[in-house]
Order: C-alpha cells, then sequence, then structure tokens
C-alpha cells in the first residue's frame, strides 16, 4: 500500500481508504471480516457512514460500534477513524461527538476520534448556520481541546461551498466526490486544498456506484490526482483486496482506458445529479437531490430503497417526487441540465407506486 501525508495533519494515510457505508447493510460477522481483511491490506483509514441512521441521536453510531467499534478493541493502532455528523447546531454537535465516543472508541486503546466530520456542508445557509456562534464548528473545536477528537473535516458535494470551507481557514481535512464526471474539482478545489496544505479524502469514486462497471480505471484516475486518499465503499473481502492492489501499483491510465472512462461517463453523466444543490429550494419542498440518489444509486435494491425513501418522506424531509408540478424553476438553475421534472415523474413511478 501506498501512503500519503493528510496535510496539515500530518497523518501518513492509505491511499485507498475504506468507505464504510456498505458495510452498514450487512451483518456484523461479515463486515467485521471486510475492515480486518483491510487492516491488513494496510488500508489505515475508516470513513464511517451509517445512512439514515446518522440524523437519529437514539440509533446513531450504535451500528458502527458493532462493526469498526469491535475491530478498534483489538487493533486501535492500525486504523484511523472518521466519524460524521450529518447536524448543525452547536448542541447537536456536542452530543454527537459524545454519542461517538461512547459508542464506538469506548473500552480501546485510544479513546478518541482521529476526524470527526461536519457532513453536507452543502449550501451557503448550511455554512453559515455551522460557523455562527451556536453552530457545529464550536463544538468540535472545544472537543477538540478536550482531546475528545482530534481533526475537524469538512465535506461537501458542491464545489462552491468546498472554496468557503477551505479559505475559512476553520478545517484540516476536506472531503468532496470527485470521479471522471464530477471532475470539477480539478479547477479550483484541488488546487486551492494543496496551497492551504488541507487533507483531501474523495468520497463518490464511483459515481455512487454509477461506474462500477468501470471501477478500476475510474480509482486509478482519481489516484493520479493531488489528492490524498479515496475512499471507495466496499463490501467484500474481495473487493478490498482488489482495491487495496490498486492503491498499491499506482498505475496510470493508458489513453485507451481513459477513452473508455471517459465514454461511460459521458454516457452516465447525462441524468448524473452532482448534488451541488443549486436547483434548490423546489417550489413544492422536494429534496431533488435526495430523490436522485434513490432514483439512479445501483448500490441499494429497490425495495430498500422504497423503505429509505418513505422514511425520509414520513420525517418531512423532503416532499413525495409525485408532488412535482412541473414549474421548471429548479432545471432553469441546474448547471448541468438535467431533466428534472422527467426524473422525478420516474422517481414517483420507481419510489411511491406498490
Ligand atoms: S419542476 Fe418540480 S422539482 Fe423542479 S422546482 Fe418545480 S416542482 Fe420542484
Ligand atoms: S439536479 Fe442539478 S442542480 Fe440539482 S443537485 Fe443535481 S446537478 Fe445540482
Amino acid at each position: 500500500m501506498q501512503y500519503r501525508r493528510l496535510g496539515r495533519t500530518n497523518l501518513t494515510i492509505s491511499t485507498i481508504g475504506y468507505g464504510g457505508l456498505p458495510l452498514f447493510f450487512e451483518p456484523p460477522d461479515k463486515a467485521i471480516q471486510a475492515i480486518h481483511t483491510a487492516l491488513n491490506e494496510g488500508i489505515n483509514y475508516y470513513d464511517l457512514d451509517e445512512a439514515g441512521n446518522q440524523f437519529s441521536p437514539e440509533k446513531v453510531y450504535r451500528d458502527g460500534g458493532e462493526k469498526i467499534g469491535a475491530v478498534l478493541k483489538e487493533r486501535r493502532d492500525d486504523c484511523y477513524l472518521g466519524v460524521k455528523s450529518m447536524r448543525q447546531t452547536y448542541e447537536e454537535l456536542k452530543e454527537d461527538v459524545d454519542l461517538a465516543l461512547e459508542r464506538i472508541v469506548k473500552g480501546t486503546k485510544r479513546e478518541v476520534i482521529d476526524i470527526f466530520q461536519l457532513a453536507f456542508l452543502d449550501t451557503p445557509q448550511k455554512m453559515e448556520i455551522v460557523l455562527s456562534h451556536n453552530g457545529g464548528l464550536r463544538a468540535l473545536e472545544e472537543a477538540r481541546e478536550e482531546g475528545k477528537i482530534n481533526h475537524i473535516l469538512g465535506a461537501a458535494h458542491n464545489p462552491r461551498t468546498m472554496i468557503q470551507i477551505i479559505t475559512s481557514g476553520k478545517f484540516d481535512i476536506v472531503e468532496f466526490p470527485f470521479n471522471i464526471i464530477e471532475n470539477e474539482y480539478t479547477r479550483k478545489v484541488i488546487p486551492l486544498a494543496k496551497q492551504h496544505d488541507i487533507g483531501t479524502v474523495v468520497m463518490k469514486p464511483l459515481g455512487g456506484g454509477q461506474l462500477a462497471s468501470v471501477a478500476d480505471y475510474s480509482l486509478r484516475w482519481i489516484l493520479g490526482h493531488e489528492i490524498t486518499c479515496v475512499i471507495p465503499g466496499m463490501r467484500s473481502e474481495e473487493e478490498v483486496r482488489e482495491n487495496a492492489a490498486l492503491g498499491t501499483t499506482l498505475t496510470p491510465l493508458d489513453t485507451k482506458e481513459y477513452e473508455e472512462l471517459e465514454k461511460v461517463g459521458e454516457q452516465i453523466g447525462k441524468e448524473y445529479c452532482h448534488r451541488c444543490g443549486y436547483c434548490l429550494p423546489c417550489t413544492q419542498g422536494i429534496f431533488i437531490l435526495g430523490v436522485m440518489d434513490f432514483l439512479k444509486s445501483p448500490l441499494l435494491s429497490r425495495e430498500k430503497k422504497r423503505m429509505a425513501y418513505k422514511d425520509i418522506v414520513a420525517r418531512k424531509m423532503t416532499s413525495p417526487a409525485s408532488s412535482c408540478i412541473e414549474c421548471g424553476e429548479c432545471v432553469a438553475r441546474c448547471p448541468f441540465d438535467l431533466p428534472i421534472p422527467q426524473l422525478m415523474t420516474q422517481a414517483a413511478a420507481m419510489l411511491e407506486k406498490e
């Protein structure tokens, strides 16, 4: 495995990290086995993701505690842990840090969260809240002073807020989606992070699973850029070994391989939502990017998608896709010219019809 310096944190982390989302859907024994394999292969960064549980203080970090938490009890020195919070206020972040400590790292050799993430900093409004006196960042700064966490990471899907995160000077590391389709980060974000000596973690390297047919090429293309680490989601020991090998050889793409990756990217790109949020707010309250994720992601079965979708509609995190009145306001704002009303119709058919 090859390692790189994670910006000013001075941590040395593996070029391939572990994107933990798929393990949320696996039973603990299988998940634990996959994590052990990753650590054996030299992967030393685990990025926890618990899907919808992230929004619920009763459930959050319990699944992580059963899986990565169990591994860390034996192998704390082999792994840096990244934990995220989807919430935003001072009180919420204070609570999440304490829950993560209690549920994941308590009883391990090093009872500290290596990297704590403020996730989904996708809109200027959320940035304003997080950076304000009553915002979550202050809670993380205090937690760092108290030795509960070591480093603060800002994650977003939007290059515009990503620039704000970097230039705020408050974050040690950033995490953003980057792949052949979402390649706008090469222009400003990656060079700016380097200039500020901020570590860069790449999420969604396979476009939420849509680039799975060219996974090898996609990861190699990303690793050819000046980023620190890429965190593909991995479900099985086999996937872990395949990806770890790519982080060991770091073989650049040849022209033919690049052309094939580009071709697949172009096909998918026509209906690919970059989750940048420029289309919001929807006049009917649809959380357009969230609905798009359910529509396009191949990672979950249709049944699981329907269950998760019903849950976020019930929690009023989005209006149903079927409430789209085709007003077109979002289309005018989408920089990628996506046919949003048609996609909402498709989503309603997939997620709402029995
Ligand atoms: S076209 Fe549909 S999704 Fe777009 S803003 Fe109007 S109601 Fe919302
Ligand atoms: S629909 Fe367009 S504007 Fe909205 S999040 Fe997706 S890519 Fe961005």
